[in-house]
């Protein structure tokens, strides 16, 4: 597995850091917001995306309830900035 999430945060950050020099300070923990720690052969940083829709309720006497907004996620299969498949 490749290591492009970790390297790119730093990277950015780095960018960040320079650009803003003597005018901010960037808090600790900053990085990408829809990453995850996968266990497949050992933990490893693996981005996904959401899915957002929505879901209307059919009660048990036909009539429908109310109707909610949901999210769902969908783990990246190859690394969107190296290509690299991305085992499980
Ligand atoms: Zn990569």
């Amino acid at each position: 597995m490749c290591n492009c999430i970790k390297e790119s945060e730093e990277q950015i950050l780095a960018h960040l850091t320079e650009r803003d020099k003597g005018k901010a300070i960037i808090s600790k923990g900053a990085g990408f917001l829809n990453v995850a720690i996968s266990f497949g052969k050992g933990p490893a940083q693996r981005g996904y995306d959401e899915f957002e829709y929505k879901t209307t309720r059919i009660k048990n006497d036909g009539s429908t309830g109310a109707t909610q907004k949901k999210i769902t996620c969908m783990y990246h299969t190859y690394c969107p900035f190296c290509g690299v498949k991305i085992e499980e």
